[in-house]
C-alpha cells in the first residue's frame, strides 16, 4: 500500500446544481479546477453536469483527464443533475471523457459517505471545498463539517467566498461561538478562502485542533 506521503490528495467538492447570476460564481470553479490541477490533487463530486458542478469537474478533466475526476450521484438524481433531453432516456449517460469516473449510488447518505471516504483516504493536503450553491450545498457543507467535529475525520473544510457569498454564514459561525452554541475548539475547522490559490494554502496548512470526539459509525 502507499505511504500517505505518496498518495494523491483529493478534494471534495459541494456546490450548486445552478451556475448562479454572477459570472464570478462559474469563474471561481474553473479557477479552482485549474489549482486543484497544478497541485496534482484529484476531485471526487456530485457527479453532475449542470451547474458549478459539471464547470469544476469538465475544466479538471480538461486540464488533467478522466482519472482526475470521481463523480458520485444517487441513481434517481441522475435525471436532475445530468443534463438530458427529455426525448432520448439515455442522453443523461454521463460522457467519462469529459466529466471523469461516475459511481452511481441508492441514496443521498451514500454519496456523502463515499466521497468523505474518498477525502480520507488520500493524501496529506485534501479536504472538503464549498463553492457556492443552495440548500444541497449548505446541507453537504454542515454534514462534513459537524463530522469534523465529531472526529469521525480530520480533514480541514474551506468556503471558497465568491464576492462575499458565504459572508452570512461566516458571521453566523462567530455569533454562534460568542454565543457559546460553537466551542472555540470547533470555530476553525470552516476557514474561508477568497480566491482558488487560497483555497489550495488552507487545505495545506490546516491543523486539526485537539480534544475532539474521536467517533466512528461503527462504535455503539
Ligand atoms: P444545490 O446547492 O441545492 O444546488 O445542490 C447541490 C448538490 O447538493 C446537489 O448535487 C444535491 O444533490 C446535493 N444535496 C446533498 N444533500 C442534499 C439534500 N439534503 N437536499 C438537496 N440536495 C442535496
Amino acid at each position: 500500500m502507499a505511504s500517505s506521503e505518496t498518495k494523491q490528495p483529493v478534494v471534495c467538492v459541494f456546490c450548486g446544481a445552478s451556475g448562479g447570476t454572477s459570472p464570478a460564481h462559474l469563474e471561481a470553479a474553473r479557477a479552482l479546477a485549474k489549482v486543484l490541477h497544478e497541485n496534482n490533487i484529484k476531485l471526487v463530486y456530485g457527479g453532475g453536469t449542470v451547474g458549478l458542478m459539471g464547470e469544476v469537474a469538465r475544466t479538471l478533466v480538461s486540464l488533467a483527464g478522466p482519472d482526475s475526476v470521481h463523480g458520485i450521484i444517487p441513481q434517481a438524481l441522475t435525471k436532475l443533475e445530468q443534463n438530458h433531453d427529455p426525448e432520448d432516456p439515455t442522453s443523461h449517460k454521463i460522457d467519462s471523457s469529459i466529466f471523469g469516473r461516475t459511481t452511481l449510488v441508492k441514496d443521498m447518505h451514500t454519496r456523502k459517505q463515499a466521497m468523505a471516504t474518498e477525502v480520507i483516504n488520500g493524501g496529506p493536503g485534501g479536504g472538503f471545498v464549498a463553492l457556492s450553491g443552495g440548500y444541497g450545498t449548505l446541507d453537504e457543507l454542515m454534514e462534513i463539517t459537524t463530522w469534523n467535529q465529531l472526529g469521525i475525520h480530520s480533514m480541514p473544510v474551506v468556503v471558497y467566498n465568491v464576492e462575499g457569498y458565504w459572508d452570512g454564514l461566516l458571521q453566523w459561525v462567530k455569533q454562534a461561538v460568542g454565543a457559546g452554541f460553537i466551542s472555540e475548539k470547533s470555530e476553525g475547522i470552516l476557514s474561508e478562502a477568497k480566491s482558488a490559490g487560497e483555497v489550495v494554502e488552507k487545505l495545506k496548512t490546516y491543523k486539526n485542533a485537539e480534544g475532539r470526539f474521536n467517533l466512528s459509525w461503527d462504535q455503539n
